[in-house]
């Protein structure tokens, strides 16, 4: 039985809003069907209805049902489309003189106003099905109804092909939120972490813990958001992430730690950011590297939607050195090649300047990616055929392009990108391009990256430290200040720390890291060296931290997903604002109750705090580089 009602719930949403809506439907009911193969959800328990809208089929002819949705369309005065989570159902308004009232209930609600119904379903007459419509059998015909609410004229149509703003729909989120793409991606977000859940604790015994979000500040790492408090001049921070609490609670013999942990980080806009995020947050105690990554590959086989393609495990791994000098990034889009080729050798004795110049320098190098067909999209640098157009190919002397060629091993219409320094830099540049240019031949319909292909990878062996942006003399963590060195370089630590490897993983999905964590370091002496000496913090700050290791702490790691951008990915979704419900604006902004918001001096007054306004050079200042945080 559940697996007709499954493909009528698929139908069900495939029609009449269109395209998306039919694949939002498959998907939607495939998914539903990985999760619910133990338990049918009873969706009409405990409620005024007893069907949804978009459950009925011709197994339910002759039944009385009350349904209750929002009224879609109507036409004619004749018939109205009901629409809830589910689906949709057509309904039919009774036209006879005793049913005055019911009919004028029906034909005066605007659309958009939710109202219940009663009647009984039957057969739509002979002609009048609609394929298309996976209630398309069936009409109800309806005895009663009632307007349970009037909807005002609205600021969009409740219809996935309707083009709106994200600032309007943001605006709107709770109508935004009834169309189905929205109601798609935040089922299945609730059902991988269903799965998750259900992995971890019930296959695995980890405990979810809650821990809490009104703590003080961490040294290293995200810039943190501050709450006020009434003792003058002391304030809470916001986790950037539960990473002290998880490994106290190891230290506290919790042994196997989860939580769909709220994260709190004061980072500038980016596409892929939000200021609260949700991690699913792990540690265990007595783990290793190979431990957590098969923890994390199972996790993620488990819990991924069915009708999304199997996870293949183990999921392939790459040095960050590796991950560099190939993709000029930590995180590969390894779905494609035009991997970057080091071909300082080629060039040795060029009299190219450029080259030249950067080859005399100590780390200097030549680096080139080749682009498939690139010639359809780039200015053309160095022809294959020998047609060289440009202003150094009088330079190239014939042997070295002849060596790049054949080292780049390019075809006719493909573009070599050559750029000539520092190795890191250079593959770093080399690496943007490489996605810049994805982007071209895509746009140009040259398919590169299988939007069906899920490509995972875990990026291992980074470095423990890397030179402070803002000050290359010092060191900072490339994860955090927990991260334990790598056992064989452990004696680089005194003598040449920036040359220690860390036990430092990350995990990339398609070019976007989805996770990271690490194996931590346990023991007392060692965190205070790297946190005191290496690092240059205050240790006071972790000084329970640093007391609780000395307690008998277990070896430990641990991990955290990036779970709105795990999803996103999953879903297709173009921001991970389309798979939060209620996400912050680029600039930080909740642009539907329009926070953060102004306080009144007087309420200020408890937290011992007053508002320096800015002058208009600092306002201006910070409108280039906006603050998303309330001014306090
Ligand atoms: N707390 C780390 C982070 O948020 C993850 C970890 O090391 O487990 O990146």
């Amino acid at each position: 039985m559940f697996s007709s009602w499954l493909t009528g719930l698929n139908r069900g949403l495939a029609t009449p809003t269109g395209r998306i809506a039919q694949l939002v439907g498959r998907s939607l009911s495939r998914s539903l069907q990985l999760s619910s193969r133990r338990s049918v959800p009873e969706l009409s328990s405990f409620v005024a209805r007893t069907n949804t809208c978009g459950e009925l089929r011709s197994s339910h002819l002759g039944q009385e049902v009350t349904l209750c949705g929002w009224i879609q369309y109507r036409r004619q005065n004749i018939f109205l489309v009901l629409r809830d989570f589910q689906g949709l159902v057509q309904v039919l308004i009774p036209q006879d003189e005793s049913a005055a009232s019911v009919k004028k209930i029906l034909c005066d609600a605007p659309m958009e106003s939710v109202v219940q119904v009663s009647g009984t379903v039957v057969s739509r007459p002979p002609g009048q099905e609609n394929p298309k419509m996976p209630t398309g059998d069936i009409e109800i015909k309806v005895k009663t109804a009632e307007l349970l609410n009037p909807c005002k004229k609205l600021p969009f149509e409740i219809k996935d092909f309707m083009k709106k703003t994200e600032a309007l729909r943001l605006q709107y989120r709770y109508l935004d939120l009834r169309s189905f793409q929205m109601q798609y991606n935040l089922r299945l977000r609730s059902q991988m972490v269903m799965k998750m859940r259900e992995y971890l604790c019930n296959l695995h015994g980890f405990v979810d813990v809650e821990t809490p979000t009104l703590f003080k500040r961490t040294p290293g790492g995200a810039k943190e958001f501050v709450i006020p408090s009434r003792e003058p001049g002391k304030f809470y921070s916001l986790p950037q992430s539960p990473q002290q609490f998880k490994q106290l609670l190891m230290v506290g013999g919790l042994d196997r730690y989860f939580q769909v942990a709220r994260c709190y980080r004061d980072e500038g806009s980016r596409p892929d950011r939000q200021p609260e995020f949700t991690q699913i947050d792990i540690e265990m105690s007595f783990v290793d590297q190979t431990g957590i990554r098969s923890l994390i590959e199972g996790l993620l086989q488990y819990s991924w939607p069915s009708d999304k393609g199997p996870v293949g495990v183990p999921f392939p791994s790459m040095t960050f050195a590796e991950a560099l000098a190939s993709y000029g990034t930590d995180k590969p889009d390894t779905r494609f090649g035009m991997k970057i080729v080091d071909i300082s050798d080629v060039f040795r004795n060029t009299e190219v300047g450029f080259l030249q110049d950067a080859l005399s320098k100590p780390q200097g190098t030549v680096k080139a990616i080749c682009i498939p067909e690139g010639a359809e999209v780039l200015p053309v640098f160095l022809k294959a055929n020998r047609n060289w157009n440009s202003p150094v190919a009088k330079l190239v002397m014939e042997e070295q392009g002849l060596g790049l060629i054949r080292r780049m091993e390019n075809q006719e219409e493909d573009v070599v990108l050559l750029t000539a320094g520092e190795h890191k830099r250079a593959c770093s540049l080399l690496g943007k391009l490489r996605l810049e240019c994805a982007d071209l031949l895509e746009a140009r319909g040259v398919l590169l990256r299988d939007p069906a292909l899920f490509s995972f990878l875990w990026v291992v062996d980074f470095p423990l430290f890397l030179p402070k942006e803002e000050n290359p003399g010092e060191l900072e963590s490339a994860h955090h200040p927990f991260t334990a060195p790598h056992p064989s370089d452990i004696h680089l630590l005194h003598t040449e720390p920036e040359k220690v490897r860390s036990q430092h993983y990350d995990l990339v999905l398609n070019g976007s890291e989805v996770g990271g964590g690490s194996i931590r370091i346990h023991d007392a002496q060692l965190q205070r060296y790297i946190l005191e000496t290496l690092l240059k913090e205050d240790v006071k700050l972790l000084s329970h931290l640093l007391q609780a290791l000395d307690y008998g702490a277990p070896p430990h790691g641990g991990i955290a997903l990036g779970l709105d951008r795990l999803i996103c990915l999953v879903t297709g979704a173009p921001s991970i604002r389309d798979v939060i419900a209620f996400p912050k604006s680029f600039r930080g902004q909740d642009l539907m109750s329009d926070a953060p918001d102004f306080i009144p001096p007087e309420d200020l007054k408890p937290y011992h705090i007053q508002v320096s306004w800015p002058t208009d050079a600092e306002t201006e200042k910070n409108s280039l580089n906006p603050p998303h945080h309330p001014e306090s």
